[in-house]
């Protein structure tokens, strides 16, 4: 039998490491990348901190490049949004996920399906009927979804956010701030934002473990998320003691490499219905 040859691209592959982007080169490309289905998900999960059940799925986009192997979304997101390809990329990602999340219900899974929403497409006119005609398309429940809006969105139109969360929230999605402490949001801001969860920035938690500053920044999410009934999710937990901080302090999910790296599909449907029939 033939291997596999190790080319950068498997071999990233396998680690679940970024080759560096060389020239990418502009918006056709992008383009091109939709029309010739080299874009691909890859999914991490996000457990309950105090029964380490798997409560949910993030979706996270990855481009299979042809010459330079897997290219992470750093490389390539802030492109679409720089070239009004947002829309199409934010409708690619939300189609792939929602057949993602309908072929694991066909297999008896239910995670919730986390998706990362970019400002400039969240805040189009046709963004939830772009959603709701996709969700009902692959037969989904809108409690099963969870669109993931950066912090940093919130500043940009803070009234028209609130708007759309509402929106949302009407039909029963869930409505995740992601890379929260990082923004320059208010406080008066995020208690106006119907959201259901935070997501502490990654930057925070990985620095739990030595920094004193971390950690007491989100003692303070934390407080602040009970004093607003919203449930919290770290991301970038990296080992055991610092999941058992969080936990401790009231953090009800946890997401990052202690528990699972993103991985393909195949490989999260394994998991999925592993931990089921466990
Ligand atoms: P994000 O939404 O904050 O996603 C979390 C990032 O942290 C992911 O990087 C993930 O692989 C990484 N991560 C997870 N656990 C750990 C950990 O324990 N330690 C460390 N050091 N990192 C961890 P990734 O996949 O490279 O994605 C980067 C960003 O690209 C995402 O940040 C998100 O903002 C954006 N992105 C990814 N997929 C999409 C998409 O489909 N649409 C849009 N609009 N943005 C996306
Ligand atoms: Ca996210
Ligand atoms: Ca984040
Ligand atoms: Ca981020």
């Amino acid at each position: 039998v033939l291997q596999k040859p190790i080319t950068a691209s498997n071999f990233a592959r396998a680690l679940e490491q970024p080759v560096p982007p060389r020239a990418l080169t502009g918006i056709d490309a992008l383009s091109l990348a939709i029309d010739r289905g080299e874009l691909v998900l890859h999914w991490q999960p996000i457990l309950d901190l105090e029964t380490n059940r798997i409560t949910g799925m993030e979706a996270l986009c990855r481009w299979q490049h042809p010459d330079q192997g897997l290219v992470f979304p750093d490389a390539f997101i802030p492109l679409a949004e720089t070239s009004g390809m947002s829309q199409r990329l934010s409708a690619w990602v939300l189609n792939a996920a929602f057949s993602q999340a309908a072929q694991w219900a066909r297999v008896g899974v239910k995670p919730i399906v986390a998706i990362n929403v970019s400002p400039e497409a969240f805040e189009a006119a046709e963004f939830v009927d772009v959603l709701e005609a996709l969700r009902a398309e692959h037969g989904l429940s809108a409690d099963q979804i969870c669109l993931e809006l950066t912090e940093s969105s919130a500043a940009r139109n803070p009234t028209r956010l609130r708007e759309s969360i509402s929106r949302l929230r009407l039909r029963n999605y869930h409505v995740a701030l992601d890379d929260f402490g990082t923004g320059t949001s208010t406080l008066q801001q995020i208690q106006a934002l119907p959201c259901t969860e935070l997501k502490i920035d990654k930057s925070f938690v990985l620095q739990m473990a030595h920094s004193e500053e971390a950690s007491a920044i989100v003692r303070s999410i934390l407080a602040l998320a009970s004093a607003l009934d919203v449930k919290v999710i770290a991301e970038g937990v990296e080992n055991e003691e610092v999941a058992g901080i969080l936990q401790a302090g009231g953090c009800q999910m946890g997401q990052g490499y202690f528990f699972a790296r993103p991985m393909p599909a195949d490989r999260a449907t394994d998991l999925l219905c592993s931990r089921v029939k466990a």
